[in-house]
């Protein structure tokens, strides 16, 4: 039985601090590591956070049918690529990926593609969780601290909070005010499905 973990919560909302405290602790759980067009930022490493790659080379991959999801969000475009959801499956049969809502949507729901269908079997969960703030002022402050965005990007980041809890399937949802606490439950959640 293999295992996909899809984590998906607003910018802000402590997604990926939880996601890595799990992997960390957890020899048996891969990341799948997606391709994006943004740029990369300053302690990011290509191939380990992302595959960054230009418009031209996504386009491609799309055009090849090599992304069992893909998307654009915040002006950027990111994918989950078969490749990358066959490699960690190599390894383990756990793996783990952060998704916006659309893609984490597309997935959960099985979409109408022929690799997220190629993904579709008797032996394959998938397991959404949502990670959400305490409340948005929260979700501000914590987006201001890490002022790792532009005006423009962290805007966009903050309205883009409000769709997230309506639209996806999600088996799952943590409200992260304590990174402890929350860590707990989505360690829960990891022993009951791994
Ligand atoms: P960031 O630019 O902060 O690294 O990521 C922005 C958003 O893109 C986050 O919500 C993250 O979950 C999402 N994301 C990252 N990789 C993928 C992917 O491969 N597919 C989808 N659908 N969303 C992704």
């Amino acid at each position: 039985m293999k295992t996909v973990f899809v984590i998906s919560g607003p910018s802000g909302s402590g997604k990926s601090t939880l996601i890595n405290m799990l992997i960390n602790d957890f020899s048996d759980i891969s990341p799948t590591v997606s391709h994006t067009t943004r740029r990369m930022r300053s302690g990011e490493v290509d191939g380990k956070d992302y595959y960054f790659v230009n418009q031209e080379r996504f386009a491609e991959m799309i055009q090849n049918g090599q992304f069992i999801e893909h998307v654009k969000c915040f002006g950027n475009f990111y994918g989950t690529s078969l490749m990358t959801v066959e490699r960690s499956f190599e390894k383990n049969n756990l793996c783990i990926m952060d998704l916006n809502w659309e893609g984490a949507y597309n997935l959960l729901h099985d979409g109408n593609n022929n690799n997220v269908l190629s993904l579709k079997s008797d032996n394959l969960k998938k397991i959404g969780v949502l990670i959400l703030p305490p409340s948005f002022k929260t979700l501000r402050d914590r987006l201001q601290k890490r002022n790792s965005e532009t005006n423009e990007s962290f805007e966009s980041r903050l309205s883009e909070s409000f769709v997230v809890e309506k639209i996806a399937k999600y088996d799952y949802v943590l409200i992260n005010g304590n990174i402890t606490e929350s860590y707990n439950d989505l360690k829960e959640i990891y022993n009951i499905w791994k």
